[in-house]
């Protein structure tokens, strides 16, 4: 019996490749190429325009630290933001916070929220819930014309290309910045600093212009390019650093903790060398 695998280009000259059990689904959206496959090893995964964005085994790491680490650093986290996210992961965690009173979530293709519905059910299923909007449109124009609304917005989209490109761009961050309350918090997925060293370090000097308070952390993620998967945040008044222990309360994780919180900031040298002044 043949094999059958799935390779994800993570540049022209190096990749990993993934031992296929059955292809779920596949479909040419209005924005991209969405696949949902089986895997031998990681379990239900989607692609989009041949790009990881989740796998049932390794999805936790990703949203835990996308979500914990800005939640935990704003004192009241009431109203909520997430552009992209359409898997649902970030919303899940997001609602591990009591004090979340409302988690808005745009992503700009209704197909990848559909599908991650039927094929990634403990991933996407907090999309429902009451204190969730889950709103189909470009992050980009949520976020113009929004002003001094939320407490903390996580972006949560694909690569800086197709329907993401403006996602990374300085114009975007202002608005993020006009979108914030007076004392926001906001993260950004960076990518890793082995392929796409030069967006961390646009990306931070961008971020470092707008807020007063800029740094960067990572995580281990064995299915995103390197594995070594990087995140900034921009933060106009809490530090993520500066978190008292009774800010700390109970949630079920399986890769944030409150240790975690500070030590993912601890850079390796060639990570630090990035984005020092
Ligand atoms: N965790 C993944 C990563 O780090 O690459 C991202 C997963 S999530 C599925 C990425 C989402 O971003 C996709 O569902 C895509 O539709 C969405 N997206 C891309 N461009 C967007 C835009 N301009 N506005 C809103 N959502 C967008």
């Amino acid at each position: 019996m043949s094999e059958l695998w799935y390779t994800e280009k993570q540049t022209k000259n190096f990749g990993i490749t993934l031992k296929v059990k059955q292809t779920l689904h596949t479909e040419q959206t209005d924005f991209q190429y969405l696949e949902m496959v089986e895997t031998e090893e990681f379990g239900n995964m989607l692609f989009l325009d041949g790009m990881v964005m989740t796998s049932q085994k390794d999805e936790f790491v990703y949203h835990e630290m996308v979500a914990h680490v800005p939640l935990f650093t704003h004192p009241n986290p009431e109203n909520v933001l997430v552009v992209g996210g359409g898997d649902g992961g970030v919303i899940r965690e997001v609602l591990k916070h009591p004090q979340v009173k409302k988690a808005t979530l745009v992503d700009i293709d209704g197909k990848v929220i559909e599908y991650s519905k039927k094929f990634l059910p403990e991933i996407a299923g907090k999309l429902d819930d009451p204190r969730v909007e889950v709103k189909v449109g470009d992050g980009f124009m949520h976020i113009a014309e929004s002003e001094n609304e939320y407490d903390v917005i996580m972006v949560d989209s694909t690569e800086p290309m197709g329907p993401a490109v403006n996602l990374f761009t300085k114009g975007f961050y202002a608005g993020i910045a006009k979108a914030l309350k007076e004392d926001g918090v906001f993260v950004a997925q960076t990518d890793n600093p082995w392929f796409t060293p030069e967006l961390i370090t646009n990306v931070q000097r961008d971020v470092k212009e707008i807020f007063p308070i800029t740094r960067l952390y990572t995580a281990n993620i064995p299915t995103y390019p390197s594995g070594l998967w990087t995140f900034t945040i921009g933060s106009k008044k809490h530090d993520p650093l500066e978190v008292s222990e009774d800010r700390f309360h109970e949630i079920e994780t399986k890769y944030y903790t409150k240790e975690l919180h500070k030590a993912c900031f601890v850079l390796p040298k060639f990570v630090s060398d990035l984005i020092k002044e």
